[in-house]
């Protein structure tokens, strides 16, 4: 069955959410389509240790505070799950949840967006998809031959899923070598204070850590400047890479502090039972848990051609160049200026909510 609507916002975590809220406000009428069967986008799949890295109060969407975390300065995932479930509730958002979107198509003007339940013919499209659901792999010789078992940030939970690893007399003591920058760091900090198992925390380039009173606020003021920089034509400040790599949350920073959070330069290879690195040194791993970050999630998206390099989609703003009826939103700062963060996708989503009531 083929439903009418003026627009349809694809995925419902908090960047679908803001631009819900944005076009209550402009009033066309519109639909919300999200794969997940519940609310809360990815921070619902997020690991059991996982803490914001700024305030509640620095944590909100347009419209309603997230409000604090009783005994917490940095709620965790769940707090983040129940204030975007009760945000949907609040603004009366019309989301459909567990409806997966295959295809958005042009068709007659209009484009189609093709679910397994139905099809709605839009005049206009937000995809808000994130990136969770893409986890990014790099190439490295040996993945295929190493006997262990390998994860990807995305199926982290808790140290806990770790313990029994390794053989006796070790006291069932496992090795994990973990490979990445930021939720590197935290995944080793967490398995390594829980010390059950022996962590080593491998990145590709030396991390550099933040000042220790350096949290999220900070990098948004800093990205919000850099913005503000390039739009006066004046210099670029550099942004948040200018800053370092890694946010010193508390966890990271216990862990760094004890002398328990070594870096170590990427491995060359893996082999069956480990890691091996190009000055011949090896180390035993019974796991490796790889954290380089992710792509935008956009297949459903190919029909329309758009694609460019890195598999981001070129774009003025949040309007896809070369399709003029979709936005994109949240994937990153392609899509607006932190717009991949809870505080700062409610900018791109009024703008983007704003261009498509002049469109219609
Ligand atoms: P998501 O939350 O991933 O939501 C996308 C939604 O789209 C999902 O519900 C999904 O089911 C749905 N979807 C995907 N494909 C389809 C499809 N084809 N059809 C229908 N629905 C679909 N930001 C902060 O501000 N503070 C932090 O402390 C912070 N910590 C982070 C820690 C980690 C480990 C990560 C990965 C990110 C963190 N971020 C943080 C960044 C960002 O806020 C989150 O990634 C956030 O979840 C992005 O929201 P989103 O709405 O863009 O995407």
């Amino acid at each position: 069955m083929t439903q009418h609507t003026d627009v349809v916002v694809v995925g419902s975590g908090q960047a679908g959410l803001a631009a819900g809220y944005h076009l209550r406000c402009q009033s066309p009428d519109f639909t919300i389509l999200d794969a997940d069967p519940a609310p809360g986008g990815s921070w619902q799949h997020m690991r059991d240790s996982l803490r914001l890295f700024s305030p509640a109060e620095h944590s909100s969407l347009p419209g309603r505070l997230m409000p604090a975390q009783a005994g917490e300065t940095y709620p965790d995932a769940g707090h983040v799950v129940d204030y975007l479930t009760g945000y949907e509730k609040r603004y009366d958002l019309p989301d459909r949840h567990g409806t997966r979107v295959g295809a958005v198509r042009r068709d007659a003007g209009r484009l189609l967006v093709e679910a397994g339940c139905g099809t709605w013919r839009a005049r206009a499209v937000i995809s808000a998809t994130g990136t969770w659901s893409r986890p990014f792999l790099p190439a490295i010789a040996g993945r295929g031959v190493f006997t262990g078992r390998q994860l990807h940030t995305v199926n982290y939970r808790r140290p806990a899923d770790f313990t029994g690893l390794g053989v006796p007399p070790a006291g069932g003591w496992g090795s994990v070598i973990v490979v990445g920058g930021n939720s590197g760091a935290q995944i080793a900090a967490d398995l390594a204070l829980d010390g059950h198992v022996n962590v080593t925390w491998v990145t590709q380039r030396p991390p550099r850590f933040l000042a220790d009173d350096i949290d999220g606020r900070a990098l948004f003021d800093v990205t919000t400047a850099r913005r503000r920089a390039l739009d006066a034509g004046r210099d670029d400040t550099g942004g948040v890479a200018s800053l370092g790599d890694i946010v010193a949350v508390p966890p990271v920073r216990a862990a760094r502090d004890a002398g328990l959070l070594t870096p170590k330069p990427m491995f060359t290879r893996l082999t069956a039972d480990g890691a091996r690195w190009d000055d011949g040194s090896r180390s035993g791993a019974d796991a490796v848990i790889w954290c380089p970050g992710f792509r935008p999630a956009l297949s459903h998206l190919a029909p329309l051609n758009l694609r460019g390099p890195r598999g981001h989609m070129p774009t003025d703003d949040t309007r896809a160049l070369g399709e003029p009826r979709l936005h994109l939103l949240g994937h990153g700062d392609w899509t607006g200026p932190a717009s991949a963060t809870l505080i700062g996708v409610g900018r791109p989503a009024r703008d983007a909510a704003r261009a498509i009531a002049q469109l219609l």
